[in-house]
């Protein structure tokens, strides 16, 4: 009978069709595979859904062209396809960036952004609706938490970027909105997800997991032994200056973090990079410099210096060309190995978080 797989009536539910995570779309395909067999299907199914899903990238059941209507109306049932609707696109006229605003089936907004390297199409995806960390200088965590995405939801941002611009992705970032290590679980299946090689296919290597330096978490990242590339917001070379700028430093000191970016080093072999964001006569001195340079050299890393994005909400200033300069000057003569970010799409909606917030703030004012 039809109504046995219905999840809304659990006594009716047999425990082989029970969702062994949120949504389809976050299954991996041993899942899938072990769902629809427990819905009396074929094995081949699960690989033609999992494909549609994960290459072809569908939006609704109903384009499963070679799936039959009976499982298309099973599988609707037992989970609707989690998709992310595009609400505003922002293209820069200078570099191609887009910027993305995607809203979730329960309404919450996020933010995703497409740029464009030689080497490649990159995307900066959003792990979380809000953050709870409270950067001060950042524009993502002003309105605080609402909650954090799903492995679907995140790998839809990817999908409909990819699907919109007819292009592939080959880079993700995980830099958008959102603390990916306050989100463990999801992240960590969104990784598995985003490398199938019978999904999407992203490679590990050309993944970067950005965190704010949730310790615990770093170490467990780093025993899961993957080749993905892990960015450290540190943003200040001293514990006193630091929690001034991000209350996570509160938590766990820089020693603390320091060891465990060594452990994560150690077991995976890939480079750290330290995202510096240069907050004019806050943490852009010779001093803090020459504290960066004691920090972490020898290490195998690499500072990614940021002119912090001014938001309006705080009068946190961007350090001048010549500074940031002399800054990454000094850093290269100690032998530290040192960019300072392009600003891409500097003509669309600035900093991190800010096209959702001015959504926000749009809504709250009708
Ligand atoms: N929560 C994660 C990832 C999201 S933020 C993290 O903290 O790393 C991505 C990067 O942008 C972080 O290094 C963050 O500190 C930085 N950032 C946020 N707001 C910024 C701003 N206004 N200017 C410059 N960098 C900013």
């Amino acid at each position: 009978a039809s109504d046995v797989y219905k999840r809304q009536d659990s006594s009716v539910v047999d425990d082989s069709l029970k969702l062994p995570y949120e949504d389809i779309k976050s299954l991996t395909k041993a899942e899938l595979t072990q769902l629809i067999g427990a819905l009396g299907e074929k094995k081949f199914r699960a690989e033609q859904v999992y494909d549609w899903i994960h290459r072809k990238l569908i939006t609704d059941y109903e384009d499963m062209k070679n799936v039959p209507k009976l499982l298309k109306e099973k599988l609707a049932d037992i989970s609707p396809l989690t998709v992310v609707t595009q609400v505003d696109k922002q293209v820069s006229a200078i570099d191609g960036t887009a910027k993305y605003l995607f809203k979730l089936a329960d309404g919450n907004l996020i933010e995703s952004v497409l740029m464009r390297y030689r080497f490649g199409n990159s995307v900066c995806i959003s792990s979380q609706a809000g953050c709870r960390m409270g950067c001060r200088f950042c524009a993502s965590t002003l309105n605080g938490l609402s909650r954090s995405l799903l492995p679907s939801e995140m790998l839809d941002q990817i999908y409909r970027i990819q699907a919109d611009t007819g292009e592939r992705v080959s880079h993700v970032v995980i830099m958008g909105t959102g603390e990916p290590f306050d989100n463990y679980e999801n992240v960590r299946r969104f990784i598995t997800l985003l490398t199938d090689e019978n999904g999407i296919n992203i490679g590990a290597r050309n993944l970067t997991i950005s965190t704010c330096g949730i310790v615990p978490r770093i170490r467990q990242f780093a025993d899961e032994q993957l080749q993905v590339n892990l960015a450290i917001s540190l943003h200040a070379p001293n514990d006193e200056l630091r929690k001034t700028l991000m209350p996570v430093a509160n938590k766990y000191s820089i020693e603390e973090l320091m060891d465990a970016c060594r452990y994560y080093v150690d077991k995976t072999s890939r480079r750290i990079t330290y995202e510096y964001s240069l907050v004019k006569g806050v943490n852009d001195g010779k001093e803090q410099a020459l504290e960066l340079i004691h920090l972490i050299k020898g290490m195998n890393c690499h500072v990614n210096l940021i002119p912090v994005n001014p938001i309006k909400e705080r009068d946190f200033k961007q350090t001048e060309g010549p500074q940031i300069s002399s800054f990454k000057n000094l850093l290269e003569k100690n032998g530290i190995a040192c960019t300072i970010r392009r600003e891409m799409g500097r003509d669309i909606d600035g900093a991190c978080g800010q096209l959702r917030k001015s959504h926000l703030d749009e809504d709250n004012a009708e």
